[in-house]
């Protein structure tokens, strides 16, 4: 039977280029998914549900609050986001590491249950340059864009609560920083002791 999989919580701002990167992490490396949230979000087009999103509305969110569905769940930009903890369970019992792309809040409550869990915050190289993404996004409106930015300079003041930081200034080099510590956890004693048990069991 596999060891476990590491949890990995990647969060930044919204704009930094988070889903960019754990999808080339992602492609790069068979043994590591990303968990599928859910949301009250509307879909943006070209998302998919069960792909991008589970797509619910709040009565199914709530009474997946109310049956301990979730592992963590917050109000993110106005809309309801949950991480369901069946479907965190279902990748890291096959021995395959998973990455949360949640938000701060939620961070904060996946690491008081999971304190094994890796946290990794993306920044981006400066405010301006995260302002021109969202705006060349276009996957928001006015008022949506700038409570987005607003709550950025919030979440950047919870970074140094996270074990790593990376900066997406590059998307190649963050993709190989992101990979650098994927790499490093597994290399941990605790997550590699096979090979030292069967060199004390001959
Ligand atoms: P977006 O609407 O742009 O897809 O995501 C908005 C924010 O919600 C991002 O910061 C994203 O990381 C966060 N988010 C996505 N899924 C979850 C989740 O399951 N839990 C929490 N707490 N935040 C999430």
């Amino acid at each position: 039977m596999a060891d476990k999989g590491t949890v990995f919580i990647v969060s930044a701002a919204s704009g930094t280029g988070k889903t960019s990167l754990t999808t080339a992490l992602t492609a790069r490396n068979d043994n590591i998914q990303v968990a599928v949230s859910h949301t009250t979000r509307k879909p943006r087009e070209n998302e998919i549900n069960g792909v991008h999103y589970h797509f619910v509305d709040t009565a199914t969110f709530e009474q997946m609050i109310g049956d301990g569905a979730f592992i963590e769940h917050a109000n993110v930009h106005g809309n309801f986001y949950g991480t369901s903890t069946r479907e965190v369970e279902k990748i890291i019992n096959q021995g395959i590491d998973v990455i949360l792309e949640i938000d701060v809040q939620g961070a904060e409550q996946v690491r008081r249950q999971m304190p094994d869990a890796v946290s990794i915050f993306i920044l981006p190289p400066s405010l301006e340059a995260l302002k021109q993404r969202l705006f060349e996004r276009g996957t928001e409106d006015i008022e949506t864009l700038n409570l987005r930015i607003n709550n950025a300079r919030l979440e950047f003041e919870q970074a140094s609560l996270f074990d790593y930081l990376v900066v997406n200034d590059d998307l190649p080099t963050a993709t190989q920083d992101l990979m650098t510590i994927v790499y490093a956890t597994r290399l941990r004693q605790s997550n590699n002791n096979e090979a030292l048990i069967s060199l004390l069991q001959n």
